[in-house]
């Protein structure tokens, strides 16, 4: 009798430990600082705002849900306010919105970075102002790590007078013209979540040029607490701050930020130059002055069957693919409210693919990956 065992596992984008992270999560125990607050938090966010090039405050929360969740508040989104988002990004960038009892608008993408439409924007804004309903706040994202267009979609925001909430939650490590992305919106915020770039298990960071948009920030983080010896609250609170033995996995994981980001890059590169051959697929570029952290690895396939032909025959080979994020406006939860589209999000749903991108993939993964897509297509 043979026995066909299975190929162990290539998954999308795992944790990858550098190894001091252990020494400073010790260093929480031996000093008692298990709480959301402490030494590893202080240098945590010291190492954010150093690596972001000093210009911004930085405040570590519990995830990066939380951080937005948080900076809408700040930019003073409430009840019945309408907040502009991008449709082409993971449900997290909106679900905060409805926390707020507000409304999201959603606007497509555009074809050179797969983020927010400068043109859709402008023509949501005029619709809504048309309507009597200035939107409130802009969320805009860098997703996958490509950062969106920073001077088009400032310019509309600036014009109209509407902050910008930048979800930098995939792009730590990517740059717009040579800046840190996290650093260009009213608001930025990064998240540390088990899959993404680096990690801290689960973790977020509001971060601001503005120093009283941090400070708010870290003020509601820790329920709100008025100064008084005694609990005195004039505010609603949250329990959003970041606890200490996470924030020491942080700092390890800001000491190797530099290589996952060129692991990540170095996985893309290899993608393309090893299926560049094959009409079917195609790669999204970094236009002129765009860094991508490459978080994911991304294909756009000629068809929808061929899309899910590959991501079928991958998982056969146990290896784990994920068509890219569905759109919010085509999103159950999501679908009722207002969008300005012209399609772009939605033939990105129908075709693209996201490999496995983790930084701690080997060679030997990263051909077995390659090899089964040429199966397919050859
Ligand atoms: C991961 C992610 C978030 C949410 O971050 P969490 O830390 O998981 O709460 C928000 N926006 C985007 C685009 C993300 O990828």
């Amino acid at each position: 009798m043979k026995t066909i065992s299975t190929p162990t596992k290539i998954w999308l984008s795992s944790p990858h430990m550098g190894g001091t992270e252990r020494k400073y999560v010790d260093e929480a125990f031996d000093t008692n600082w298990i709480a959301p607050l402490g030494p590893n938090v202080n240098a945590f966010e010291h190492s954010i705002k150093t690596q972001l090039g000093n210009s911004v405050h930085v405040a570590a929360l519990s995830s990066g849900t939380a951080a937005i969740h948080l900076g809408l508040e700040i930019l003073g989104v409430g009840r019945g306010d309408e907040v502009l988002c991008q449709s082409f990004t993971f449900s997290a960038s909106a679900n905060p919105i409805l926390y707020l009892g507000a409304e999201p608008v959603f606007v497509d993408s555009e074809t050179d970075t797969w983020n927010m439409s400068p043109v859709l924007l402008r023509e949501a804004i005029e619709s809504r102002i048309k309507e009597h309903k200035k939107p409130k706040a802009i969320i805009a994202v860098h997703l996958y790590g490509m950062p969106y267009k920073v001077a088009e979609i400032k310019a509309v925001a600036n014009e109209f007078q509407i902050p910008v909430l930048e979800d930098s939650a995939e792009a730590l490590g990517s740059t717009y013209n040579g800046v840190s992305c996290g650093t260009f919106g009213d608001i930025g915020i990064l998240s540390f979540n088990g899959n993404k770039i680096i990690t801290t298990s689960g973790g977020g960071a509001l971060v601001s040029k503005n120093k009283s948009y941090t400070e708010k920030a870290i003020f509601l983080a820790t329920q709100a607490r008025d100064e008084a010896p005694h609990y005195q609250h004039s505010h609603v609170g949250y329990n959003y701050r970041m606890s200490n033995v996470l924030a020491g996995i942080g700092r390890g994981q800001m000491e190797v930020l530099s290589d996952r980001v060129d692991a990540r890059r170095a996985n893309h590169q290899f993608y393309k130059d090893t299926l560049n051959d094959f009409q079917e697929i195609t790669f999204l570029d970094e236009p002129e002055g765009y860094f991508s952290n490459r978080w994911l690895s991304c294909i756009l396939t000629n068809t929808y069957e061929m899309r899910e032909k590959l991501r079928l025959t991958l998982l056969d080979e146990n290896i784990e693919s994920r068509p890219l994020w569905k759109p919010l406006h085509l999103q159950p939860i999501f679908s009722s409210h207002k969008q300005f589209m012209d399609g772009t999000s939605e033939a990105l749903f129908e075709k693209g693919l996201c490999l496995p991108s983790g930084s701690n993939l080997t060679q030997e993964d990263l051909e077995r990956v390659v090899t089964t897509i040429k199966n397919v297509l050859s």
